[in-house]
């Protein structure tokens, strides 16, 4: 790895030594282990500071790195946890994406800061409980009570969970052990309940023979969300912008737009003109691709109209089927929108996706159009704009976030309110 490399995965500690002590201690241990790994520099730089409050940074980076690095794996959904038994015969198997810290300085108040891109605060001794979870492909970071630690210190241990619930209640009397196990079951912190895992819904029986009938592409609800909107684009040569305007439902951007007999705006000559761009929705079709709130997936089958010559059997699997169409990078997008989405609401106090008629807001819209957002943020910052597709979704998601963190005006607010009913209106995905 580069220095670049260990710069970009160890943000933090970088910013605490400074560049010239973090470069030297890159260098020291470079050359006593003959690597450049940001996991072994972490290590070294928490075993050797001087400083406690920054061999707990270390130690807050190198969980981060761990976790991102984990085994892929499902996380438990709320209804195996809800299921089981809250005595000593349930064992929870705490997944290896999830890490507890234990510091005595509020190290994580400075990492946000950092992270942020704000001015650190002096570090200041305290206790700092933290959980460092990846959830849906993201590190986060929560501040935990000792009694919810002591909880999952002893599950990750091993004990069952009437064991673990009278450890934490010794620490805290009042803790709400449904509560965690919501936390536990949105967050996938768990992946087996007394050995059983969740069954994976795209092992489920399916397969669909499409009949080339073009009913689903006549009188339907085709959304659309910024991702999909600019593989549309690039398909079509055009901007997000002119593609939402002259190929969405009043040039919104969230619904493709219908001929005057009900076809999809894109179909021509019974076929479909822009396939390898189409949505996820039509990739999907005849499933529906539900979001459970704790991240994981359930697969709804649509009634298919009277008609319609597609064919639908037991013979394959969900998996198979999504394979074949490609679907996965457009689930995977649609996921990290949905899961700012999920954020914004929070934050908010709204619940976007209840709103049908989304408020008509131009600097909502500039905001969720992904190449008028890139190229605004671009010119701000005097960065070269990102050629590559993939680059620019991950720096629309950035903006997005920042956005998010820095609201405080009410303009600001209205503005994410918008926003959110905008990109709740155009995702494919759907929340339970
Ligand atoms: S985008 Fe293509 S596949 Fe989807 S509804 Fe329109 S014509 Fe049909």
């Amino acid at each position: 790895m580069n220095r670049n490399g260990l710069v970009e995965q160890l943000p933090g500690l970088r910013k605490a030594l400074g560049p010239a002590r973090f470069d030297a201690e890159a260098a020291t241990y470079a050359a006593a282990n003959h690597e450049d790994s940001a996991i072994g520099l972490a290590l070294h730089i928490a075993e050797s500071a001087p400083e406690d409050w920054i061999a707990s940074l270390a130690m807050l980076e190198l969980a981060a790195l761990i976790c991102r690095q984990a085994p892929e794996g499902a996380g438990l959904d709320a209804e195996m946890l809800a299921a089981m038994r809250v005595d000593d015969a349930s064992v929870l198997s705490v997944a290896p994406w999830a890490l507890l810290l234990d510091t005595e300085w509020r190290v994580l108040d400075w990492y946000a800061a950092v992270l942020g891109g704000s001015a650190p605060p002096e570090p200041t001794p305290d206790d700092d409980l933290i959980l460092v979870a990846r959830c849906e492909g993201e590190v986060r970071f929560e501040r935990l009570t000792a009694g919810a630690y002591a909880l999952l210190e002893a599950l990750a241990d091993g004990q069952g969970l009437g064991a673990a619930a009278g450890a934490a209640a010794a620490l805290d009397e009042g803790l709400d052990l449904t509560a965690e196990l919501a936390r536990m079951a949105r967050l996938g912190l768990v992946t087996a309940v007394n050995g059983r895992t969740r069954p994976d819904p795209r092992d489920e029986p399916f397969s669909h023979v499409c009949g080339r009938c073009t009913l689903c592409c006549r009188h339907k609800t085709v959304r659309t969300d910024p991702h999909e909107i600019a593989r549309l684009a690039r398909q079509l040569g055009l901007t997000t912008g002119d593609m939402a305007a002259r190929f969405t439902q009043g040039g919104g951007g969230t619904v493709l737009a219908r001929q005057p007999d009900g076809a999809c705006v894109f179909l021509k000559d019974n076929a479909c003109s822009v396939w390898p761009a189409r949505p996820l929705t039509c990739r999907l079709y005849p499933l529906g691709l539900v979001l459970r709130p704790d991240g994981t997936e359930a697969f709804v089958r649509a009634e298919l109209p009277l008609g319609k010559l597609g064919k639908v059997s037991d013979e394959g699997t969900i998996g198979a089927f999504l394979d074949a169409q490609d679907a996965e990078a457009f689930i995977a997008a649609s996921k990290r929108y949905d899961a700012w989405l999920a954020r914004a609401e929070a934050r908010l106090g709204i619940r976007a996706r209840a709103v049908s008629r989304p408020r008509k807001s131009a600097a909502a819209a500039a905001l969720i159009d992904l190449d008028t957002a890139v190229a605004r943020h671009c010119r701000l910052t005097g960065h070269p704009e990102p050629t590559d597709l993939t680059a620019r979704i991950d720096l629309h998601l950035q903006i997005l976030e920042a956005a998010l963190n820095a609201a405080s005006t009410q303009d600001q607010t209205a503005t994410l309110k918008a926003a959110s009913g905008l990109l709740a209106r155009g995702l494919g995905v759907t929340e339970a």
